[in-house]
């Protein structure tokens, strides 16, 4: 197939991207929703435990009610619950649905070089998003973006695995072998898409959630292109392809 773009230097025909803490901030925001929650319930208990029940709740909950915010919320009400027993009143249940409520209106604040580097390539490649999370909050996060106009398409979905991804290259007609996908998680952006044959490109948060790290990758496996910033992305599409 042609390029849509009308390019004949590459042979790239889609490069998709994620979009929480690989276009935009999105971990720190729940980071910090965590201490909030942690300083509503310090009666109750320290830091630490108010983060290992987090992990163990949201573990129990993604399956049920999907990645994003309004699950979390859920999870940290149940903690509340639990953690003071039954106890925790009204007014504390208040605060901690205006700390997801406020983290609903955060500003999405783009990484370094994210609309410049966007911008640059998009004269020469099909551009898509492919995020996971709640489908109103990310719609309306890469409507805030200013960067929609720039991606040909937006899916998203429940999680990331190999059947998502070969669902979506099926969808839309793409070649595993002329696809890239770039994201900051290795369970979730990358993995998936080796194991279909695709090229990846590894841009790692500052900080990423416990449920998505991978301690065992190995990073010699072919198609795996790592990079520190999102500036260095047309360098390295021009040396892959
Ligand atoms: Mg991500």
């Amino acid at each position: 197939m042609e390029n849509k773009k009308g390019n004949e230097s590459t042979n790239i025909e889609m490069i998709a991207f994620d979009a929480d803490d690989t276009l935009w901030y999105a971990e720190k925001y729940y980071i910090q929703a965590q201490e909030q929650l942690h300083k509503l319930l310090d009666q109750y208990a320290g830091y630490e435990t108010i983060e290992a029940l987090m992990l163990e709740t949201e573990a129990r909950n993604v399956p049920v009610y999907g990645y994003g915010i309004k699950g979390f919320v859920i999870s940290m009400i149940e903690v509340a619950i639990h953690v003071s027993d039954s106890s925790v009143n009204g007014e504390t249940i208040r605060k901690i649905l205006d700390i997801g409520r406020n983290m609903l209106a955060e500003e999405v604040s783009l990484f370094e070089g994210v609309p410049e580097t966007l911008n640059a390539i998009s004269d020469q490649y099909r551009m898509m998003v492919i995020t996971k999370g709640d489908y109103h909050d990310q719609m309306s996060k890469v409507a805030r973006s200013g960067l929609a106009h720039l991606f040909e398409i937006i899916e998203v979905v429940h999680e990331k695995t190999t059947a998502t991804y070969a669902r979506i290259l099926e969808k839309y007609r793409l070649d595993p072998s002329r696809f890239i996908m770039v994201g900051n998680s290795l369970r979730s952006d990358i993995l998936p898409v080796l194991e279909l044959g695709g090229t990846t490109i590894h841009i790692p948060a500052e900080t990423t959630w416990a449920l998505e790290t991978v301690p065992d990758f190995d990073d010699t496996s072919a198609g795996y292109y790592p990079i520190t910033r999102f500036s260095q992305l047309p360098g390295l599409l021009s040396d892959i392809h």
